[in-house]
């Protein structure tokens, strides 16, 4: 109730606002408040990129031991109930689980999210990017390390390029809006390349954005010898353009672990993410829901909490939201990548889903 009162010399005071029931926060016992979460919805790919994955594939779940769409929908509601905000699917390649277009409208049609995006490689997004859009999907990022075909198939052990560039065109062209590129850069590999992906982001109006390998997963001296670090990627395209790099405070795009630089007055924009040389765990603000039902609460140490057994033996809401609190607090601080903990298991990544 509001009430109107009236001072002595009659000038109307405005009626004070009802209070809004604050929204719930998680927030972890470090002070980081989690809004995020990316949820894995299939550990399968088409492709094998060296980085994420082993030349022979990985061991797939059994179907039922995936969370089915409608698992998948109640968590995530759940999740939106104690303060996640905003949700990405990923993989595995998304695109592949079966029946994602209803999970996309279900998860869009929460009251309580405000973000929908969705990773993929882009193999499939010709012909789904429109289907996606219809369904409720404003974003999304996509892998693409190289364009050059003989590279791109080296990285993805045999992946086809023409269909990727198809899909990042009809992403476009459904109106999916930011589409963000991610390239993992590689010395030896593709690093060469890092102007011309600055000058393919400019043309095509994307958010390109370069990430630093991480040593997740591969046995870790191949990814420690291709390691390229956040500054010299900078420098590259400094010296290349001429033009001095400022960064863009606030991050010119979301608030996830990417720094933004401003290439010049007028010459494009790019981003970097990078999980070693500069720690982003400080501003961390999510965590990760596997396909097999696990929350892993940061992407480089072992620790998960199961939450599809609890939800098959029935446990209602109010617990299961009591369980989500409790096991974001026990967030640990920071990674252990940088080998403070060599024994990170390889092939990570596609459980996890980046
Ligand atoms: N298949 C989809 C894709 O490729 O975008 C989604 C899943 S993929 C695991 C998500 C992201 O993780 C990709 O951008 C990929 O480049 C990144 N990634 C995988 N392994 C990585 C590693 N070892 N270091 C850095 N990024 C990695
Ligand atoms: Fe598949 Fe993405 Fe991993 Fe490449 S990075 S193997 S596309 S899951």
């Amino acid at each position: 109730m509001t009430i109107a009162t009236e001072p002595a010399n009659g000038t109307e005071i405005p009626p004070v606002a009802p209070s809004v029931e604050a929204l719930p926060q998680l927030v972890d016992s470090f002070g980081r408040r989690i809004h995020y979460l990316r949820v894995s919805v299939t550990d399968r790919c088409q492709f094998r990129c060296f980085y994420c994955r082993p030349p022979g594939g990985i061991d797939l779940a059994e179907h039922r031991e995936l969370l089915t769409l409608e698992e998948i929908t109640r968590l995530v509601r759940l999740f939106t109930e104690c303060g996640i905000e905003r949700v990405r699917l990923t993989g595995g390649e998304p695109l592949l689980r079966r029946n994602i277009m209803p999970l996309v409208a279900a998860l869009a049609a929460l009251p309580r999210l405000r973000e929908l995006s969705l990773s993929t490689n882009a193999l499939m997004l010709a012909r789904y990017a429109s289907d996606l859009v219809a369904n409720g999907l404003k974003r999304v990022n996509i892998s693409l390390d190289s364009l050059n075909p003989e590279t791109f198939r080296e990285i993805t052990r045999g992946g086809d390029l023409a269909p990727v560039l198809a899909g990042i065109e009809a992403a476009l062209r459904a109106g999916l809006h930011p589409v963000k590129v991610n390239m993992v850069v590689m010395k030896g590999i593709n690093e060469t390349e890092i102007p011309a992906m600055v000058e393919f982001a400019r043309e095509n109006g994307l958010i390109l954005r370069f990430i630093e390998t991480m040593p997740i997963g591969e046995p870790g001296q191949d990814s420690i010898s291709r390691f390229v670090p956040a500054e010299v990627i900078r420098e590259t395209v400094q010296r290349h353009f001429g033009r001095e790099l400022r960064e863009t405070r606030p991050p010119a795009h979301g608030n996830g672990p990417a720094r933004y630089f401003r290439i010049g007055s007028s010459g494009g924009e790019m981003g970097i993410i990078s999980a070693l040389s500069q720690h982003f765990c400080e501003g961390c603000n999510r965590v990760r829901l596997t396909s097999r039902g696990r929350l892993v609460l940061c992407l480089g140490r072992e620790d998960r909490v199961d939450l599809k057994a609890p939800l098959r033996e029935g446990m209602e809401d109010e617990p299961l939201r009591q369980r989500i609190r409790e096991a974001v607090a026990k967030k640990p601080e920071r990674h252990r990548l940088d080998g403070e903990t060599p024994n990170i298991p390889p092939h990570r990544m596609s459980a996890l889903g980046g």
